[in-house]
């Protein structure tokens, strides 16, 4: 498949039944409709002159207009390439040049964050010759800006103009012509990681790894065209984009979006209306919601399945997701944007403890072995580092042969996780290699230390890393969010884990936060916690 067969697959099966739902923007869209307007908006791109291969980005959070504009790039065999919402001006710069984007298709304002105002002051040459193409010097391969929301800016190009020039020239046999010329092992995407461990890398996929992932995972949740899911996450990922997004395309089921930004009240709410069947999230929006005050409030009965992944989840959440928010299918996923999303998936067959506590086994097709600092295959129950091949991995890093080297050897990709799989299969991520710390000569796995410390009753949400330390080489930190209205000492925190877990791993430093510092995907970027503290202890 191309994303635009896929797309085309449930158009014919489910023309009139609801795609997608974007509840902030009151836009309700049936299949059919979906598709006449990408192929409207593919109509108004062709008059622009991009043609296939070129890089045309995307620099919004979840609006309808980046549906559209996602099956309008696949359907003319342009790569879309899929910029952070949270990036600012010298990332949005990078990423732009980096792919030598011709266009960018923007949103007007995201938060507090004024999209526009950063492009223009990227590209101050735009409106000045009074012509549409744009000749930028810091942004040299750019000559459009396709606008998104009200009002006009001069030599921008309104979506919506676009949009409906392309409609009133709709021209399906052209638009046929070029669809049917692309191969599906072409790229589609150049997918920016999260930038987790502190730098962001473009993964190029292909039409053929995101749309059988999607329908791989599907599979693993049984989702039909009754399904409706509950898209929290950002399309912006490749976990909302092609595990949410290009799931339910796979499938028909109906896409909902809460709202542009994450908001558990939001998400509830949609839950509630749109009597949505499953849900995706990251574990610390789960978190949220779970410890909300009005958690009680809402009818989540509706619910039965649904994906957890993108980090490590407390075994205690996935409890708690199961029995008070009916997700009793739920599973944990593990993927990467360098495997166009998911890897390992544990399905509904699974036992409810395997399914909280393993990443379920290696979706078909796919290869997975554990290895050791030297690469050699450790055998079956040891840790190491996790490799995978197969169809789903990316074709390299954009412009980066170097790190592209380094990362997949003889076909296989090195995950940079730690992990281990037992006989039957099943995985059970210990961690990222780069977070695990090494004090007086023991090894220190954080994820496990935040599994016990998350235990304690007064603890909302925590996460360990290690700080250097002169005398034990590292030290463990903890930093805690508490429960609302709780308070506790360093003190008693460590009192806890006293004769509970081994002295090595209880942490030296415990510190009560109100925020972790976050990506926009909802992970925790440890590497901004770690210099924090060793400012803290200079
Ligand atoms: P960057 O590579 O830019 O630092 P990132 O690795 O977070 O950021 P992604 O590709 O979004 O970027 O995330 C993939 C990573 O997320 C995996 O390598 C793994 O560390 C983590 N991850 C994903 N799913 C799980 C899971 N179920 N349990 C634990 N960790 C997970
Ligand atoms: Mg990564």
């Amino acid at each position: 498949d191309t994303l635009s067969s896929l797309l085309d697959r449930t158009v014919r099966r489910f023309p009139d039944r609801t795609a997608a739902v974007f509840r902030e923007h009151g836009v309700r869209w049936t299949w059919k409709e979906l598709q006449r307007e990408a192929d409207s908006l593919a109509m108004g791109l062709l008059s622009l002159g991009l043609k296939a291969g070129d890089r045309v980005a995307i620099w919004s959070p979840n609006r309808p207009e980046w549906l559209v504009a996602q099956f309008a790039t696949a359907r003319l065999g342009l790569i879309l390439v899929n910029i952070n919402p949270a990036y600012r001006l010298a990332e949005l710069e990078y990423a732009l040049n980096l792919a030598q984007c011709r266009a960018i298709i923007s949103a007007d304002v995201f938060k507090t964050s004024q999209y526009l105002e950063m492009i223009r002051i990227l590209a101050p040459e735009i409106g000045h010759a009074g012509q549409q193409e744009i000749q930028a010097a810091r942004l040299p391969h750019l000559k459009f800006v396709i606008r998104m929301g009200q009002g006009t800016t001069r030599g921008m190009i309104g979506f919506d103009s676009l949009l409906a020039k392309g409609r009133a020239a709709l021209d399906l046999a052209a638009l046929d012509a070029i669809t049917s010329g692309l191969d599906p092992h072409d790229p589609v995407n150049i997918q920016f990681t999260s930038g987790t461990t502190g730098n962001a890398k473009g993964a190029t996929l292909t039409h053929y790894a995101v749309c059988n992932n999607a329908r791989f995972s599907s599979r693993e949740l049984r989702f039909t065209e009754n399904d409706v899911l509950c898209i929290p996450i950002p399309l912006y990922h490749a976990f909302g984009m092609v595990l949410a997004g290009l799931l339910c395309v796979a499938t028909g089921a109906a896409m909902v979006f809460p709202g542009e930004a994450f908001d558990p009240v939001v998400t509830m709410e949609a839950i509630q209306a749109e009597r949505c069947t499953a849900m995706h999230c990251v574990p610390m929006m789960l978190i949220s919601i779970l410890g909300h005050p009005q958690f009680g409030e809402f009818d989540l009965s509706s619910l039965r399945t649904g994906m957890m992944a993108g980090a490590p989840c407390p075994v205690e959440t996935m409890k708690r997701v199961v029995s008070d928010m009916h997700m009793r299918e739920v599973t944990i996923a593990f993927g990467m944007t360098e495997t166009s999303g998911a890897i390992f998936q544990s399905g509904n067959s699974d036992s409810l403890d395997r399914r909280v506590s393993t990443v379920g086994r290696i979706l078909p097709h796919l290869e997975a072995k554990v290895v050791d600092v030297a690469g050699t295959t450790l055998p079956v129950g040891e840790k190491g580092e996790l490799c995978v091949k197969g169809y789903t991995v990316l074709r390299g890093y954009w412009g980066d042969a170097a790190r592209t080297k380094q990362a997949i050897v003889d076909g296989w990709l090195h995950t940079g996780d730690l992990a281990t799989i037992d006989a039957q299969g099943y995985c059970n991520i210990v961690g990222r290699a780069k977070d695990m710390l090494i004090r007086g000569g023991e090894n220190v796995y954080p994820r496990e230390v935040e599994e016990f410390l998350f235990r304690h009753p007064k603890v909302q949400t925590v996460q360990v890393f290690g700080v250097p330390d002169e005398r034990f080489g590292e030290e463990v930190c903890a930093w805690i969010i508490l429960k609302p209205g709780s308070e506790a000492t360093a003190e008693e925190i460590r009192e806890f884990c006293k004769d509970q877990i081994s002295h090595y791993k209880i942490p030296r430093y415990v510190r009560f936060v109100s925020e972790m510092p976050m990506t926009i995907t909802g992970k925790v970027q440890k590497f901004v916690m770690r210099d924090a503290m060793i400012k803290e202890l200079q």
